[in-house]
C-alpha cells in the first residue's frame, strides 16, 4: 500500500454524494480511484463508475459488496446511511482497512457504536468534511467564549435540500456541541430544537435549532449571538457538495498512514 497514493473505494457511488466523490477522486493526484460499491442486488452493478458519475468512462465497474472490492482498495469513503455505515465499519476493521465517514444521522447508540471501532482502525468520522465549516467551527468556539456567557442568545439556523433525511443537520448539531463545550454547557440539557405554541420566554441558556427544508439548497448555517443592541451572525454557505468531496478525499490521504483511532476533520486539518 503507498501511503501517497490510497486506492480509495466509494460506497454509495450511485448517490448524490458518491457520484461527486468520483470526481473529487479522479481529480486528486495524490489518490486513486479502487472500486465503487452500490446496494446489493442493485441494477447498477457492473456500470462503469465514471459513467455513473458523468465523467465518461473510467474503467472501475460497480460492485455491490466490500468483498467483491476487498483487494482493491485501502481507505474506504462512506457517504451512505447510519446502519451501512456500522456494518462498514465492522468490515474495514476486520480486514486492515481505513475509513472516512460523511454518513449523518446516527443515533447515540449507534455514536457509541463508532467509539468501539477506536482502537481497531483509523478512521475520521466528521459531519461535515468542508474545510470552510470547520473553520467556522473554531471561530464559532472563539465567539461562543467570547459572548455566550454576557448576555448574548445564540440560536443556529440552518437550511439543506427538500431530500435530506435528518434534522437538524449533522453540522448545526455539531456548531451547537462545539458552542456548548466552549461554554460549559450539556447539549442534551441546553438545546431546545422544537418551539411551539405558548412555549415561553426564551432561557439564558438555550441554545435554539431552527431547520429549512426546500429546493436545492446544498447547505446553510448561521451561528447569532443576539443581545440588546447588536446581533453577530457567522454564516457558511456550500454552493456545490464538491466541497464535501474535496475535504473526504483530502481525510482518506491523511488516514492511510495513522495509527488506529477516531479521528475528526479538526484533526486533517491540524486545528487539534
Ligand atoms: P443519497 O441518498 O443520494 O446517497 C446515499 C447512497 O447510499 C444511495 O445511492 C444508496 O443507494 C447508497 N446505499 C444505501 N445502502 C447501501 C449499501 N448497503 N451498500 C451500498 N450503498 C448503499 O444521499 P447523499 O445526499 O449522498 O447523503 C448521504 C449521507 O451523507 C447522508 O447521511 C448525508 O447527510 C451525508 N452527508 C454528509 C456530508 C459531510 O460533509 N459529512 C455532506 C453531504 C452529505
Amino acid at each position: 500500500m503507498s501511503a501517497t497514493a490510497p486506492r480509495i473505494a466509494i460506497v454509495g457511488v450511485a448517490g448524490r454524494m458518491g457520484r461527486t466523490l468520483v470526481a473529487a477522486v479522479e481529480q486528486d493526484a495524490g489518490a486513486v480511484l479502487g472500486a465503487g460499491i452500490v446496494e446489493p442486488g442493485s441494477s447498477l452493478v457492473g456500470a462503469d463508475i465514471g459513467e455513473l458519475a458523468g465523467l465518461g468512462r473510467l474503467g472501475v465497474s460497480a460492485v455491490d459488496s466490500l468483498e467483491a472490492a476487498e483487494e482493491d482498495f485501502d481507505v474506504l469513503i462512506d457517504f451512505t446511511a447510519p446502519r451501512v455505515t456500522l456494518a462498514n465499519l465492522a468490515f474495514c476493521a476486520e480486514h486492515g482497512k481505513r475509513m472516512v465517514i460523511g454518513t449523518t444521522g446516527l443515533n447515540d447508540e449507534e455514536l457509541a457504536k463508532l467509539d468501539e471501532y477506536q482502537e481497531k482502525l483509523p478512521f475520521v468520522f466528521a459531519p461535515n468534511m468542508s474545510v470552510g465549516v470547520n473553520l467556522t467551527l473554531k471561530l464559532l468556539e472563539t465567539a461562543a467564549k467570547a459572548l455566550g456567557d454576557e448576555g448574548y442568545d445564540i440560536e443556529v439556523i440552518e437550511a439543506h435540500h427538500r431530500h435530506k433525511v435528518d434534522a437538524p443537520s449533522g453540522t448545526a448539531l455539531k456548531m451547537g456541541e462545539v458552542i456548548a463545550d466552549s461554554l460549559g454547557r450539556d447539549l442534551k440539557t441546553h438545546g431546545v430544537f422544537e418551539r411551539v405554541g405558548q412555549c415561553g420566554p426564551r432561557d439564558a441558556k438555550e441554545i435554539g435549532f431552527a431547520t429549512l427544508r426546500a429546493g436545492d439548497i446544498v447547505g446553510e448555517h448561521t451561528v447569532m449571538f443576539a443581545t440588546e443592541g447588536e446581533r453577530i451572525e457567522i454564516t457558511h454557505k456550500a454552493s456545490s457538495r464538491m466541497t464535501f468531496a474535496r475535504g473526504a478525499v483530502r481525510a482518506a490521504r491523511w488516514v492511510v498512514d495513522k495509527p488506529a483511532g477516531r479521528y475528526a476533520m479538526q484533526d486533517v486539518l491540524g486545528f487539534n
